[in-house]
């Protein structure tokens, strides 16, 4: 499954079946988004590739570490390694198509005013306790 940012500099490609997407509602992700959430995965190392315009990608870490990185051109985020662990974050509007469900809601207490979450989808408060075990639920098993 092939991915593009908005002005198709940065490119790359995910080599997994993924089953399962998950929105982050938390007021980081508000902001890197300018909207109610992220719609993502997160896909192992192994699985990820680069196709194009790596060198285009500029990388913002905050002091907490999360992270945004975005295409230069056109701002469009891209995906990013998750800190120290061997997974990749993949932003789910760089696919033309995709028919894959959201699964969970993450930061629920966090969620915005006009933020109207969807009955569909486990809830959580804040973030899984659980990262690995959470992850493993995006992804057919091998
Ligand atoms: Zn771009
Ligand atoms: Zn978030």
């Amino acid at each position: 499954m092939k991915g593009t940012c908005l002005c198709g500099t940065v490119k790359f490609v995910i080599n997994t079946t993924v089953t399962g997407l998950y929105q982050c509602h938390c007021k980081l992700c508000q902001k890197q988004s300018g909207s109610t959430s992220n719609t993502a995965t997160i896909v192992k190392e192994k699985d990820f590739e680069w196709l194009s315009g790596m060198n285009s990608i500029t990388h913002w870490k905050k002091d907490t570490g999360f992270t945004s990185d975005f295409c230069s051109t056109c701002g469009c985020p891209v995906p990013n390694k998750l800190r120290d662990l061997k997974y990749y974050w993949i932003p789910m509007g760089l696919f033309d198509s995709q028919d894959i469900p959201v699964i969970a809601h993450l930061c629920c207490n966090s969620k915005a005013f006009w933020d109207a979450l969807p009955a569909k989808g486990k809830k959580y408060e804040e973030m899984p306790d659980d990262l690995e075990d959470f992850i493993s639920r995006l992804q057919k098993k091998p």
